[in-house]
């Protein structure tokens, strides 16, 4: 009997768990019904997607879309319509909005604004701080939580939990993996004066590969002393690569593209405060080792930090970058100047990403990356 559908994208290259290869897939109901050979069947349409790549949806595990407080911005509409026309069809977002999303009522809030207005699957982090920490296990519970969020080192200030016995008691309440922006923050504030105004090649300078190191080091002892598990976000040293590689039983890890595609100190020569984020952008060699956790396994899951920033020129003073999380001058800023946001920054910054990462790509890691992103979300967030 020959099968019926609604649409047929024909002899597309679908990338899925069974590797690569010219398929038809059928699509019956909203719903892809068979992938295979379907030249015997019917359909209301056909499209010819020949030469053309088909993947899953990707889930982007770690973006901040501004709203409430700073939607001039981004907002949770104009975000995820970006994110759903550059295939990603669920994010996890992040909680340093205004206010915080560090209580019920916030989160309700959040998952209230999003209904009926994102594109896209969702969940939103929760940030774990000293004062909720007893409201913990409830929230990371909740439907539509990603689980708990917490900042070890200044990037965005009243999330801030720094010491080793708030964390310990946010460790011991928690059941599910929870999210970290590992820097330490006392040797963060030690080096401070090694930031020289107005040039941000001393951005990597104070927030150094040590910073980084460290914490991660203490959240994996924290993680075995207490017996939970870590996700340690935005990567950006080869060091902590190394040392993750032994740790995989409590801790997994994020890599973003800006990490695998730009170096300094050519970054801040040439995108200026553009490319000050945190934790830094590093020389070539962390660069290369995170794309080595990558082929290694070690890296589980590739977020984009998306994070939208008011424009200032790139030549813009460095100012040591601590208002803001300044993350994210990566592929989602090109996705979202295509959804027509109103203060998308120019395209060339995104722009001048997105092909770095393609070429890095298709240079290091073949089909790595691809498949990392269509795999389930093993980081268990
Ligand atoms: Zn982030």
């Amino acid at each position: 009997m020959n099968q019926h559908f609604d649409t047929i994208l024909k002899s597309g290259t679908v990338v899925n768990q069974d590797g690569e290869g010219v398929r038809d897939i059928g699509i019956a109901g909203g719903r892809i019904a068979a992938i295979g050979s379907l030249g015997q069947a019917s359909a209301g349409e056909v499209i010819d997607c020949k030469g053309l790549h088909i993947l899953p949806g990707v889930m982007d595990t770690q973006v901040h879309f501004r709203e409430p407080g700073l939607t001039q911005k981004e907002d949770l509409e104009t975000g995820s319509r970006s994110a759903v026309m550059g295939g990603v069809t669920a994010v996890f977002e992040m909680p340093n909005t205004s206010p915080l999303t560090v209580t019920e009522e916030a989160f309700t809030d959040k998952i209230k604004r999003g209904h009926h207005r994102m594109h896209c699957d969702f969940a939103f982090f929760i940030g774990g701080t000293r004062e909720n920490v007893r409201d913990l296990p409830e929230f990371e519970r909740a439907p539509g939580c990603a689980g708990v969020k917490v900042f070890i080192g200044s990037s965005t200030g009243a999330l801030l939990v720094e010491d080793d016995e708030s964390l310990r008691r946010i460790f011991q309440v928690i059941r599910r993996r929870a999210a970290f922006h590992a820097e330490d923050e006392y040797r963060l504030n030690e080096r401070k004066p090694l930031r020289v105004e107005g040039d941000p090649r001393s951005h990597p300078v104070w927030r150094d590969e040590t910073a980084a190191l460290m914490a991660t080091e203490r959240l994996v002892n924290l993680a075995r002393e207490t017996g939970k598990r870590i996700h340690v976000l935005h990567i950006s040293t080869k060091e902590e690569i190394l040392y993750l590689r032994d740790h995989k039983d409590v801790a997994s890890c994020e890599a973003t593209p800006h990490h695998l595609t730009l170096v300094a100190p050519d970054c801040y020569e040439r995108l200026g405060t553009l490319a000050q984020m945190n934790p830094p952008v590093r020389e070539a060699r962390h660069r290369d080792g995170i794309w080595h956790g990558i082929g290694q396994g070690i890296v589980d899951v590739l977020g984009s930090d998306h994070a939208p920033v008011s424009y200032t020129h790139p030549c813009a003073a460095y100012a040591g970058g601590e208002a803001e999380d300044l993350s994210g001058l990566a592929v989602g800023h090109d996705r979202r100047a295509d959804a027509g946001a109103a203060d998308a920054r120019p395209r060339q910054c995104g722009a001048a990403v997105a092909p770095a990462l393609r070429r890095s790509h298709q240079r290091r890691a073949g089909t790595a990356v691809q498949h990392r992103l269509q795999g389930p979300h093993r980081g268990g967030l």
